[in-house]
């Protein structure tokens, strides 16, 4: 009964076309869809959309959970990535606008169910001043913290510079997951926001896609670090080096060397700790690696497929 009332629900708010088209009931509405049905919490997700006439639009924007979506034109529909908050319980809003020409536009707005991360614990040991940082670095600290958000905001206003699927920056072992609640020294509690790979020290750690260097420098939790900027949002990060061979503002290929392996920053031990962002929203990075980018997302004119998507969980991709 439940389940038959959320579907009710989703019936009547999952994709529903407003605006000039649909009051008029010209051109029937556009369809909308996403991959994978069911997200999880922190993680990456490729929207699609067609337009009622595709050759009529002139401008389409959107966004999910509040992080701007930038679209792209694929055959006769158009894709963008977005972001789920690893905060975000049950779903998350997408709300799309489509700009026609002679003025008329639909928007579509639908919520996508997304399934709690699991969160296993693990405790471990750093050196007291990283866990409790003394008072005199909270102005550095902040500082730094502002630094990253600044770079994660300019990557909205850097067109996309990837083409290619992305690639681990290494090869190794993966030894931290995304998303596991870390207690430091038994009493500070924190979410690993990224993945790190087993490394000795001076060991290569590779750009995971083409993109700009955006940062490079010493920052307290992260040591040594480098930022790339891939655009329509997307930044990773690789934390922990040894040593730098790249600087801000040089453009890296797929694959190619950044630096090296190392132990500086808030570790227990050398390895690589790499982490990504769309905008403000953190994700698992290795849904970058594991997200087919060119296989379409399912699309859906009917109100009642989406809220049957919605209901029935699908197997994560
Ligand atoms: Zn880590």
């Amino acid at each position: 009964m439940a389940t038959l009332l959320r579907c009710l629900l989703a019936l009547i708010v999952c994709v529903c076309p407003l605006g000039a088209a649909a009051a008029q009931g010209v051109a029937g509405a556009p369809t909308f869809g996403w991959r994978p049905r069911l997200s999880r919490q922190g993680s990456l997700v490729l929207l699609g959309v067609r337009p009622s006439v595709a050759d009529s639009v002139t401008r389409i924007e959107g966004e999910l959970a509040g992080e701007p979506l930038h679209f792209e034109v694929v055959g006769d529909e158009f894709r963008a990535l977005g972001a789920v908050p690893l905060e975000a319980q049950d779903s998350v809003a997408a709300r799309v606008v489509i700009e026609r020409a002679g003025g008329a536009s639909d928007t579509v707005i639908a919520p996508l169910r997304v399934r709690r991360r699991r969160a296993p614990r693990e405790r471990l040991h750093a050196a007291p001043e990283f866990v409790q940082p003394p008072e005199s670095l909270s102005e550095r600290i902040r500082t730094e913290r502002e630094l990253v958000e600044e770079i994660r905001r300019r990557a909205h206003d850097t067109p996309r510079l990837w083409r290619e699927p992305f690639m681990r920056p290494r090869s190794s072992a993966v030894t931290g997951t995304f998303g596991v609640v870390r207690i430091f020294n038994g009493v500070v509690r924190s979410r690993h926001l990224g993945v790190d790979f087993a490394g000795k020290l001076g060991a290569p750690v590779l750009a995971a896609n083409r993109g700009v260097v955006a940062y490079v420098g010493d920052l307290y939790f992260s040591g040594t670090t480098v930022f790339i900027d891939h655009g329509a949002g997307l930044v990773t990060g690789y934390l922990h080096l040894s040593s730098t061979l790249v600087t801000p503002g040089d453009t890296v290929a797929r694959g190619q060397l950044i630096g090296r392996v190392g132990a500086s920053g808030r570790v227990t031990g050398p390895h690589l700790h790499w982490l990504a962002d769309y905008g403000k929203l953190t994700i698992d990075p290795l849904d970058l690696v594991n997200l087919d980018f060119t296989a379409p997302p399912p699309l859906t004119s009917s109100p009642g497929l989406g809220a049957k998507a919605q209901a029935e969980p699908q197997p994560d991709n």
